[in-house]
């Protein structure tokens, strides 16, 4: 079987909220799509553009903002680096002038509610989140292409076996496709899990650039959950969900006063180490990022956005609980978290489109687990083991968000992944591996077998579960 090489920086993305598949994914296909009309020298001759989306980009992308997204990419802004306040204006001013800039300068016709089509009763064969683009030049020129969103923010475009990105192509010293693989690495060489991954991470750049690459990961991840916790206010989508992280913030810190994050750590770690303060602390950590995603906020995928709250919980958690606090425990943490996360990828799914919410929250619960486990100095096999442990624990969880959007049960399911993470990671550090029953490439085709089993309802299509148990009409709120 060949070796695809996913990287640190495709598990970790910068992006916006609320969601990687329904939102970064599209936007990504569509900056994709504009690249192309820049490189064949169409981009000024774009008389007409249209984008359908299908299956669950068509049934819950009105909640998770699929239609912004796709439209911001064909303005060729980047998901990384655009200023999140300025969404909104710039969303009204195409709906009012119904105008785009196509590629960032040609203006052409364009309305929102006609050319971006939410087609709820198709879907394409290949994968349930499928959007197309259809444009026809000034020359007559008819251009149509399908591209794939495949979940944490991965795309690939119809006819392309990888994915899209040039990480494919790229050779590594220690190939890994499965945990076995990982294993007999670290047994060979003596690496720690994560030194393998940086030897790997060479491959694609310097090790100074990984650095500063996660360095700046963790800042996103780290600026996000000092937001949220800061935050007060309705979540927007109409749900009318409060949000929770800033009140939890204050209730905890009490009077103390702080300034900026440092201060802020400070204060939390003076607040001591009893078991339902630390509790509620990594709560608050979860709710506080997922609260960021729902409010279309800039998150990084973990590895997605739906799950974008666990690992930075649990990460907070090695910081402030567990003296964690040097830049190089931090990237060892990502560096082993991302590549859990990278084998769950190839062995199943990231994807809650096609696996459910064990795909999300599952596997980024797992990939903190073991992250944990190896910075709380255990072995490579303890690692593992506890990412087993943290997904055969999440095997069979539905994806069932009420009205689609990426709140109920997701801003809270982060803080469940992120406490099953720490209990799996406890648990290992606490066993002996060699005489466990399950391994994590089991729990991983487990989890995969469950997902195909899995009725459709319960795949990110609002079409089951709470979803259907609390109806709510959007509309009306
Ligand atoms: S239920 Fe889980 S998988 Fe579905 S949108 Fe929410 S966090 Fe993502």
């Amino acid at each position: 079987m060949a070796h695809e090489a996913i990287s640190v920086f495709d598990m970790f993305k910068i992006g916006v909220g609320p969601s990687s598949s329904h939102t970064l994914g599209p936007w990504r296909a569509a900056q994709y799509f504009v690249d192309g009309l820049f490189s064949r020298k169409q981009i000024n001759m774009v008389e007409h553009l249209q984008v359908l989306l299908y299956g669950s980009l068509a049934k819950t992308g009105k909640g998770h903002g699929t239609d912004i997204a796709v439209i911001m990419g064909l303005c060729h802004q980047n998901p990384e680096t655009i200023p999140v306040d300025t969404i909104q204006p710039r969303m009204d001013a195409i709906r009012d002038i119904k105008q785009i800039p196509v590629g960032g300068s040609s203006l052409i016709s364009f309305d929102p509610e006609i050319d971006v089509q939410f087609l709820i009763n198709e879907s394409l064969p290949f994968h349930p989140n499928a959007l197309q683009f259809l444009v026809t030049l000034e020359d007559g020129l008819q251009i149509s292409e399908t591209w794939y969103s495949i979940g944490g923010g991965f795309v690939i475009r119809e006819g392309e076996q990888s994915l899209a990105n040039a990480a494919s192509a790229v050779q590594l010293p220690f190939p890994i496709n499965t945990a076995d693989e990982l294993k007999h690495w670290c047994l060979k060489t003596g690496l720690a899990i994560h030194e393998v991954v940086l030897e790997n991470e060479n491959s694609f750049r310097t090790e100074q650039q990984t650095k500063q690459g996660i360095l700046r990961i963790w800042e996103t991840m780290r600026d996000c959950v000092f937001r949220g916790c800061h935050i007060e206010g309705v979540l927007p989508g109409g749900l009318n969900v409060n949000r929770r992280a800033a009140g939890l913030n204050k209730r905890l810190l009490g009077e103390k006063k702080y300034s900026g994050y440092e201060g802020w750590i400070t204060q939390i770690r003076e607040g001591g180490s009893d078991f339902k303060y630390i509790l509620d602390w990594v709560s608050c950590f979860a709710l506080a990022v997922n609260e960021e995603n729902a409010a279309f906020g800039r998150v990084v995928t973990a590895p997605t956005n739906g799950a974008a709250g666990v690992i930075p919980a649990v990460l907070m958690y090695y910081i402030v609980f567990c003296d964690g606090y040097s830049d190089e425990k931090i990237i060892n943490f990502l560096l082993t978290a991302s590549e859990i996360g990278s084998i769950f990828k190839k062995g199943a799914t990231i994807s809650a489109a096609m696996g459910g919410c064990q795909a999300e929250i599952g596997v980024s619960s797992s990939m903190a687990a073991a992250a944990l486990t190896e910075s709380m100095g255990g072995t490579q096999k303890q690692a593992l083991m506890a990412a087993e442990i943290a997904m055969e624990h999440h095997l069979g969880l539905t994806c069932d968000p009420i009205g689609g959007l990426v709140q109920v049960p997701c801003i809270e399911r982060n803080t469940m992944g992120a406490i099953k993470a720490i209990t799996a990671s406890q648990l290992a550090l606490q066993s002996m591996p060699d005489f466990g029953v399950v391994s994590l490439d089991k729990v991983i085709k487990t989890m995969w077998d469950t997902a195909l089993d899995m009725n459709s309802k319960y795949k990110e299509t609002a079409d089951g579960g709470l979803a259907i148990n609390i109806p709510i009409s959007l509309a009306d709120c």
